[in-house]
């Protein structure tokens, strides 16, 4: 199926098929109402689109999942960053668990039966991931014992299964990673809430658990190596969703600006549509088989200008609207503030720029 037919069938589907959230707009009921619409989208096939068939899919090329994903974004039936989720998760799978693994997994997640969850970031260990200190031990059984604690764990308090980052050894050799069931003892999740009111990531407190050695992902000290593949994906079909997502912000904000400022607008426009023509050369460049890289920092550069112009823009042109009300314009533009620190700052960002693409050397 081309691109062209696949969003018109998809378009006409969802004529069909009304997946209209309900009146729940807390996380719990985000987070339903996400299961809801993967398991209609995986049931009709379309969320199937995209993937390989040995993890359960229908084939074709990765830009279908972002026609999708545009598609359910624009039209609001579901929050586009848990959406995404497993734009990141799915793809590392296929590439690094066991076949077989694999193979039952990741139909779970497309198909909404189950969430899961990024372990990666620490207390200590954000932005320099490499010094992370969760510690995996080998077991006389071959099986590991992982002990430590992760933070910033987005929904890991619905999440079945992580995909976990441990070290094994010292350096960036010694980082291994693990596929871990959320239910196995020694296992404890504690919300964070965020700024804008929402207990959307975790803190998570590894003891003693035990993870068998078949739910390692690669190789022992392999883990360094899948966070930097993992890393990409998190700018490149999840960001095509997300500005889908935001261009229905814009046109909801020039519906509701009573006193239309053209210079305001037209800028937070202009900044999108710049996000937007660059993510379409990524999205190329994934449909061409290209390996992603450090050249996605620009991406995700641009994406965070754009989200937090658009959302400083709706602030400037609804006087009173985000401080004074409940409207969700308020959880919004709180949350865009986030964009510039997740999935790795925008000063990280700007030195992965610098070092990796201009060649401009350390510090
Ligand atoms: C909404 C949200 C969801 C998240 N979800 C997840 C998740 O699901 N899983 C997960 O593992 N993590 C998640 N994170 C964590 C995220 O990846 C980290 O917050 C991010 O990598 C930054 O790490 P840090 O918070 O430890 O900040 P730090 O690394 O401590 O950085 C603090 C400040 O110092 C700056 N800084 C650090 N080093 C340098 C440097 N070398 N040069 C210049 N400036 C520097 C940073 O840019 C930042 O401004 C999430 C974060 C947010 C906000």
């Amino acid at each position: 199926m081309d691109v062209a037919e696949f969003r018109a069938s998809v378009q006409e589907w969802l004529a069909e098929n009304d997946l209209t959230p309900g009146p729940d707009h807390s996380l719990d009921g985000q987070v339903a109402q996400l299961a809801r619409v993967r398991r209609a989208l995986y049931d009709a096939g379309w969320m199937r689109y995209g993937w390989p068939a040995e993890v359960g899919g229908l084939g074709g090329p990765a830009v279908l999942r972002a026609v999708l994903g545009e598609e359910v974004a624009t039209r609001d039936l579901a929050e586009p960053g848990i959406y995404s989720m497993i734009e990141v998760l799915a793809p590392t799978m296929i590439s690094y668990a066991r076949p077989e693994l694999a193979a039952e997994m990741v139909p779970r997640l497309l198909s909404g039966r189950e969430q899961w969850c990024q372990g990666f970031s620490e207390p200590g260990s954000g932005s320099d991931l490499a010094s992370l200190s969760t510690r995996a031990t080998p077991r006389p059984d071959g099986s590991w014992t992982v002990s430590g604690q992760k933070v910033w764990t987005s929904l890991a308090q619905y999440a079945q299964r992580c995909v976990l980052l441990t070290r094994t050894a010292p350096g960036h050799d010694g980082i291994t990673a693990f596929f871990v069931d959320m239910d196995t003892p020694g296992i404890t999740v504690r919300p964070l809430r965020t700024m804008h009111g929402v207990d959307e990531f975790a803190e998570v407190f590894f003891d003693d658990v035990v993870v068998p050695a078949d739910r390692m992902l690669g190789n022992p000290g392999d883990g360094w190596r899948l966070a930097m593949d993992l890393l990409p994906h998190e700018r490149s079909t999840c960001f095509w969703h997300r500005i889908a997502y935001l261009f229905a912000r814009l046109d909801q904000l020039i519906d509701e600006t009573r006193v239309p400022d053209d210079a305001a607008l037209g800028s937070a426009y202009l900044a999108l549509h710049t996000a937007r023509c660059r993510s379409h050369v990524t999205q190329r460049r994934l449909a061409e088989g290209a390996r992603l890289g450090p050249e996605t920092s620009v991406d995700k550069v641009l994406l965070a200008t754009a989200e937090q112009q658009l959302f400083d823009t709706a602030r400037d042109l609804l006087p009173g609207v985000l401080e004074l009300t409940d409207s969700p314009w308020r959880p919004e533009y709180l949350y865009s503030r986030a964009a510039t620190i997740y999935g790795g700052t925008a000063e990280i960002q700007r030195n992965i720029i610098a070092r990796r693409l201009l060649d401009l050397g350390k510090e």
